[in-house]
């Protein structure tokens, strides 16, 4: 069989982005996975991040999300703040059609299969499918998702009657609400709140991250008792959400991993869909200048950035209710282009530096104290491996 120049493994929003972009730089484009399914996950970033991954990707932005403003954060040691910055949901089925679209339009392929193996022979590299067929291309990106990794984020959502402006603000998305679940003895977890296109509002108990992770049906249950305590009743599917924030990058090997398989996941927040949606033209760019692909994966992702992050992580994993609390009513006092910094895997580490000591000191002084603690803990749990 000829070979094509790119095969993509995993119709995620890493892999299909990257596919779509592959083909429409101009590149023999094979995108293969067990199903081509609409994703069913409800995908979020912020509102600037969709409208600078929308152009190279040719999806329109206005028909892609949905957007919210204002976004709002509540604690308890800090109210309720209005952040500036706009957030956004994918609307799934358009983006996933366009991006299928272009894939086509451009003369890409889809092929249902699932790729057991990746190979390299000479300077080509293959992907074996279970019916032992072989793909083989000039570059194999790897988008088969994440590993299992050890902390995890959780959460249980379910689908009300909207709208509740108790808990979410009209036309707005509710980002982290402390207050509305919490409970000394539980570990710690916040009410999320988007409001969907028909009218209902998705509300989701959610474990930011845990080790182990905090079981669903517990969310579920302190989810059940809020709906209860406002008269609320589920309305449509429960969405379940398992982040896994520590999963490292697939090994090194044949294939290019991308998202989730190249650790791109935030380790402190679980997302990845943005900058997997900034990256699949960037590799499409590289791959059709005959350029390895491997230098603008890393980027995406510097190494002590990731480092700094996976502290962050632990540092978060060893809070209880009360603490973590602070540290977010601490974290949204900064300037948005600090905690935004943060939140972004791809920023350099002098940001993700510059953002944690500044949290650090607008946190009083009895949670300084107790922010050190975890940091010394932490660093001695990563020392350890
Ligand atoms: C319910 C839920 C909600 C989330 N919400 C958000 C959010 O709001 N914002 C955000 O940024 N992140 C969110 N995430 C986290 C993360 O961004 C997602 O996990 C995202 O799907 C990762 O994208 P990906 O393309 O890297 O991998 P995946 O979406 O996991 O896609 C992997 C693809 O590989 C395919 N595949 C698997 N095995 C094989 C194989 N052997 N051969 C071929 N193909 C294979 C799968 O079928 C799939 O198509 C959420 C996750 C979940 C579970």
């Amino acid at each position: 069989m000829t070979p094509y120049d790119v095969v993509v493994a995993g119709v995620g929003p890493a892999g299909l982005s990257a596919a779509a972009a592959c083909a429409a730089a101009g590149l023999r484009t094979v995108l293969v996975a067990p199903s081509a399914r609409v994703w069913a996950p409800t995908y979020c970033l912020w509102a600037d991040q969709l409208d600078a991954a929308a152009g190279p990707l040719g999806l329109d932005p206005a028909a892609a999300a949905a957007r919210y403003s204002p976004t709002v954060v509540r604690t308890a040691a800090g109210g309720e703040r209005r952040l500036q910055r706009g957030y956004a949901r994918l609307r799934n089925g358009v983006v996933h059609a366009a991006l299928l679209d272009r894939l086509r339009a451009h003369g890409g392929e889809v092929r249902t299969g699932r790729v057991t193996g990746l190979v390299r022979d000479r300077d080509r590299e293959a992907a074996v499918l279970a019916d032992g067929a072989r793909l083989t291309a000039r570059t194999v990106l790897d988008a088969r998702g994440g590993g299992p990794g050890t902390a995890q984020q959780r959460a249980w959502g379910e689908v009300v009657a909207g709208p509740v402006p108790g808990l979410v603000p009209p036309g707005g998305a509710l980002l982290m609400d402390w207050t509305a679940l919490a409970d000394p003895a539980a570990p710690p977890a916040f009410l999320y709140g988007l409001p969907l296109d028909d009218g209902t509002v998705l509300l989701e108990a959610t474990s930011l991250a845990a080790r182990p992770p905090v079981p669903l049906g517990d969310l579920r249950a302190r989810l059940a008792a809020l709906l209860d305590a406002h008269g609320l009743r589920p309305a449509g599917d429960a969405e379940r959400v398992a982040i896994p924030l520590d999963a490292p990058p697939r090994a090194a090997g044949p294939g290019t991993p991308l998202g989730a398989a190249g650790g791109l996941v935030h380790p402190a927040t679980g997302y990845s869909v943005a900058s997997s949606l900034r990256l699949g033209p960037r590799v499409a760019a590289a791959l059709a200048a005959g350029a390895d692909p491997r230098p603008v994966v890393r980027a995406a992702r510097p190494r002590t950035t990731a480092g700094l992050l996976g502290l962050g992580l632990e540092v978060l994993l060893a809070l209880d209710t009360a603490a973590t609390d602070a540290f977010f009513a601490a974290f949204f006092t900064l300037p948005e282009g600090a905690w935004g910094g943060y939140l972004d895997a791809g920023s350099p580490p002098s940001a993700v530096a510059a953002a944690m000591a500044r949290v650090f000191a607008a946190l009083p002084g009895a949670q300084r104290a107790r922010l050190l603690r975890s940091v010394g803990r932490a660093a001695a749990r990563i020392r350890r491996g």
